[in-house]
């Protein structure tokens, strides 16, 4: 029984809490950890050889199982209840609410890591996520320019664009690579043909290398994020 009592084991960790917070941690570590596309909250929603997209919903007051992350990933936040994170050797971090719509980048490529995700409050942290398959030789083509659209994150693996349509505009441009369309908020009519009509925070759709894709808002205009998988 891992307890608190003994000065046998809190001696040790000096700090009393502290090692209330180890005892109550789940055991894990990177090699015990599940890969994330079997982790039930992280639905692998598309896969190619390029890039998986990852639909992540956790529940109001709910954990994941210790998880493992091999590629590199870029999320956009959907819906932001505040979370808390465990992993070896740090045990819990702190509370942290994320901004909606905001764009957050990790390398996990070539340094795995495992982790535990717990959601804090009657919210739901909802996500859509999007790894980069690829080991190496990222490419290195620079950024689209255009009105409305902003970089706000740039890796090996990813580059992100933030755009704020106004109302019925309508915008035309092509990327080098694959990217994945995701709707913050508003709608947007998005892609070549056969277009995809994106009404609710979280649709995404993927738009092809090379090809023409355009982005025409809604009525009440649009925000959405485009990640290019480099
Ligand atoms: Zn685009």
């Amino acid at each position: 029984m891992m307890s608190c009592k003994p000065f046998l084991v809190c001696g040790i960790l000096a700090l009393g809490f502290q090692c209330l917070d180890a005892a109550q941690a789940p055991a894990g570590s990177t090699e015990a950890a599940i890969p994330v596309d079997r982790e039930p909250r992280h639905r692998v929603a598309v896969a190619d050889e390029r890039l998986r997209v990852l639909e992540v919903r956790i529940p109001a007051h709910d954990t994941t199982l210790n998880h493992r992350h091999d590629h590199d990933l870029a999320t956009v936040n959907i819906e932001n209840g505040p979370t808390r994170t465990w992993s070896t050797p740090d045990g819990w971090g702190g509370v942290r609410t994320r901004e909606v719509g905001g764009v957050n980048v990790t390398e996990y490529t070539g340094q795995a890591s495992a982790h535990i995700v717990q959601t804090m409050s009657d919210k739901a942290y909802r996500l859509t996520g999007v790894e980069n398959l690829k080991n190496s030789g990222w490419t290195t083509h620079g950024p689209i320019e255009g009105q409305y659209l902003a970089v706000v994150a740039e890796t090996r693996a990813f580059r992100a664009y933030e755009m704020r349509l106004p109302p019925a505009v309508t915008m035309a441009h092509t990327h080098a690579v694959p990217v994945v369309v995701t709707l913050v908020d508003g709608s947007v009519t998005a892609g070549p043909a056969g277009a995809a009509a994106l009404t609710e925070s979280g649709q995404w759709t993927i738009a092809p290398p090379e090809v023409q894709h355009r982005v025409q808002a809604g009525p009440a205009g649009a925000r959405i994020v485009e990640i290019e998988v480099r």
